[in-house]
């Protein structure tokens, strides 16, 4: 599913997220950035011993907070290591800090320079955030963003499979109709 929102293409892919040709792809890190399951046991086998070497010298990152380092064996030439929040129902802090590694994520990127970006679903593997939640948030973050900045030429999610797609793009008809935007939906 594709939506032109101002300059910006956003596009909703199944996929895998190690393959992407954007020029940042971004990591669903934790605040370790030493690696681990899922997206980020991914792309540290895709990328290669030289992403762990460049990530150990980062110090860690904040919950909410982004790092950018090289991509070294990917596609992609920047991985931007997103830290997003462990889910806690009861925690209301919880969705800003969701929202906060997505915006982190696109500053960052174009602070460098970057004009296209893939992101997973970060939070909603490992770290259990309900897909039904993360999803809404994920998209409007990212709508506002390039809403508001020309810094993007696309930017992507790419959902692991079908059942995540399914919950994204219901997520993103929902946002564009509450929106009113001059999105068009393919
Ligand atoms: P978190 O710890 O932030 O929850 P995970 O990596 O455990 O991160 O999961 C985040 C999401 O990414 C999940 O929906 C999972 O299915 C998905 N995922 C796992 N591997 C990949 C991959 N290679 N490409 C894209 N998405 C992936």
């Amino acid at each position: 599913m594709r939506a032109q929102i101002k300059t910006t293409q956003l596009e909703l892919l199944q996929g895998d997220i190690t393959r992407q040709d954007t020029a940042a792809i971004v990591n669903a890190a934790n605040s370790s950035l030493l690696g681990g399951g899922g997206v980020d046991g991914a792309i540290h086998r895709a990328a290669g011993p030289e992403l762990l070497a460049e990530t150990r010298q980062l110090g860690g990152c904040a919950t909410g907070d982004a790092r950018i380092t090289k991509g070294y064996r990917l596609r992609a030439q920047y991985v931007i290591h997103a830290v997003g929040p462990i889910y806690q129902s009861d925690d209301p802090n919880v969705p800003q800090l969701l929202a906060s590694a997505y915006r982190r994520s696109l500053e960052l990127a174009r602070e460098h320079g970057i004009r296209s970006i893939a992101f997973p679903s970060i939070s909603t593997g490992a770290y259990g955030y309900p897909l039904e939640e993360a999803a809404p948030i994920a998209l409007g973050t990212v709508c506002d963003f390039i809403s508001q900045f020309a810094a993007f030429d696309l930017v992507r999610f790419v959902l692991f499979n079908e059942s995540i797609y399914s919950v994204y793009a219901d997520a993103l008809r929902k946002l564009l109709h509450e929106y009113k935007t001059s999105a068009t939906l393919e």
